[in-house]
Order: C-alpha cells, then structure tokens, then sequence
C-alpha cells in the first residue's frame, strides 16, 4: 500500500514523541567505563533527518556524547567498502549472537567465530581488518574520515572518555586475545583494540548521528554534504546487520514492537534507519539491563507507532511537503 505523510505530520510526530518520554525514568547510566557514570542522566534529545537533509531537532541533540557501540555501524560499513560483502561474512560473519555484546560465551558457541561487526568481537575483528595493515595511524585516520563522511562533519575524540575506557577494557582485551587464538584477529591484536577502543570513545551529536541513519536510509547518499559515501548495494547488507542484532539480546522484541532496526550504544545513543523513509537518532544515558537506552528507545518506538511506519508494513511511504 502506498502511505503519504506530510513533513509536518514527521515533524509533529517527533515533537510529541520527546515530549511524551522526556520524563519517563528508569535506568541507570552505563558505569563500568567510569566517564560514562558521571554523564548528566537528565540529557535527552532527538533528531529525524529526511532523505532531503531536512532535520528535526527537540532537546539537547547538539550534546556530544560517547558514540560507543553505535561506532560498530561505522567501521563496518567501512571494512564493507574496503573488503566487500562476501569476505566481511567469511571473516566475520553476520549473525546474531543472542547474547550480551561483550560476550566471551558467545565466541566459544559460534567455534571460534566472531559472529558480527555489531558485537565487541566482530567490532575488534573489524578494525584488524582496516588496511593499511600495521599501520595504527593511517587505519586511524580511514576510521575517523569514515566517520566524517557518513556524519557529514567532523566527530572529536574525547579524550577523557579514551582514558577511561583503555584504563577498564580488561574484558575486552580477553576477547581480542581469543580472537587472535582463532585466527579472527587479522593485524597485531593490541593495535586492533586500541583502534576499537578509539572509535568508541568518539563525541557525536544526535544530530551528526541522524545524518548517519538517514545516509544510510538513502543508500549511501549523504542528504547534507550530497556525497555517495558506499555503493547502494551493501545498503541493505549494513540493514541486515543493525536488523539482526542492534540492539544485542532484545534485538527481536525491540525490532517487533518498534519496526524499525536501530543500533543502541552504552553512551546511551540509538541510531534507527528507516530505509528509504528516514534516519533517526536518540540519546539519554540511562541504560536498560541489556545497556539499550530506555529513553531513547522510548522516543523512537513512539515516533514509528504515531505515523504508523514499520519496516516489515510493506507500504511504500512517501513524505511531501
Ligand atoms: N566500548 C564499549 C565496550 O566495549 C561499547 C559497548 C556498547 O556500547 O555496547 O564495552
């Protein structure tokens, strides 16, 4: 069926959607990275981006905050372009892991597979696979330009954030060093979690965030900076990833009741891509036991059931003026 909605009808519903969840409680900040306690729990903010580049912005959606998990989408859409589709999924794979994002459990079940670039392990394993090889700095500077481009301007690295994160990441380096056992680590193992740890610790704006979901909503074309940022054919690959497992062991009930696939981020960000429709970003720090925020998912599942949108719905939605 063919659905039309009004830019105004888009833009009201985000407005009612902030406004309904911006008291909602619950949750706790994400606090075994010590940065992220001490962020302002009370920061909330939401932002839609249409395929024209035209935004809506309600609450703090200019607050930099620690991108974390949502960096996954990044770099892998990165290694996607570098490496293509077929060796991202020999060398990494692209299932869900049903488990926590960190988890070492979930390594052992997939026999010695990383599973995703969308959990810790397939994360690391992603940014071994950045070329130029051995070279932390340059894969550094393709990680951040990737970054640049699907944001549509520049992301700083909080520094404060990458100390503290290299100071705890014992779990993390667990992983890499099982990974490299199984042959899934394809640079030196400690550069590639440094390289993770990095683009964790990036600041993003709801607002950049947004831009991102809504280039990849669009295929690849940045609807700000006007650049084709990946070719139109891994679009629905980077979809399937964030379908299956954006949101780590909830990602089934979430994609049920919201219809939208989103990936979340301990820093308390949610990216959604609706494709073809729109991009959609929210950001609040308290965190749900499963480290999704509960804001923030609030916010975006409100704004699919007031438009009555859903990636499964099979309308073809079109929004006009
Ligand atoms: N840097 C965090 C970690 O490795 C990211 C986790 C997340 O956002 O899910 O634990």
């Amino acid at each position: 069926m063919k659905k039309t909605l009004t830019k105004n009808m888009v833009r009201q519903a985000v407005e009612e959607a902030y406004n309904e969840t911006k008291t909602l409680t619950g949750g706790k900040n994400a606090d075994y990275i010590p940065f992220l306690a001490n962020i302002n729990p009370d920061l909330f903010g939401l932002s839609l981006t249409l395929p024209d580049g035209e935004q809506f912005n309600f609450g703090d959606t200019d607050y930099r905050f620690g991108i974390e998990s949502v960096s996954k989408v990044l770099t892998a859409i990165l290694i996607l372009k570098e490496c293509g589709a077929e060796a991202v999924l020999r060398k990494i794979g692209a299932d869900a892991t049903g488990l926590p994002f960190n988890s070492i459990f979930a390594i052992l079940l997939e026999n010695d597979h990383p599973s995703t670039p969308l959990v810790n392990a397939g994360a690391i394993s992603a940014c071994s696979m950045v070329e130029p090889k051995g070279d932390s700095d340059a894969k550094w500077q393709k990680i951040i330009n990737n970054f640049t481009d699907l944001c549509g301007s520049e992301a700083p690295l909080l520094d404060e954030l990458y100390k503290s994160e290299s100071a705890t990441n014992f779990n993390n380096r667990a992983i890499t060093w099982l990974l490299r056992d199984y042959n899934r680590i394809y640079d030196d193992p400690d550069m590639s979690l440094d390289l993770y740890t990095r683009q964790c610790s990036v600041g993003i704006t709801a607002q950049q965030l947004s831009v991102c979901a809504a280039t990849i909503a669009n295929k690849g074309f940045n609807p700000v900076t006007k650049k084709q940022v990946f070719d139109e054919s891994l679009a629905p690959k980077i979809t399937t990833l964030i379908s299956s497992v954006g949101f780590y062991q909830h990602t089934g009930d979430w994609l049920y009741t919201s219809g939208i696939p989103a990936k979340s981020g301990v820093g308390g960000g949610v990216l959604g891509v609706l494709p073809g429709v729109f991009g959609v970003a929210a950001f609040a720090p308290p965190l749900d036991v499963a480290g999704n925020s509960v804001k923030a998912q609030a916010a975006v599942k409100a704004i699919m059931n007031k438009l009555g949108l859903g990636v499964f719905n099979g309308d073809q939605v079109e929004i006009t003026d």
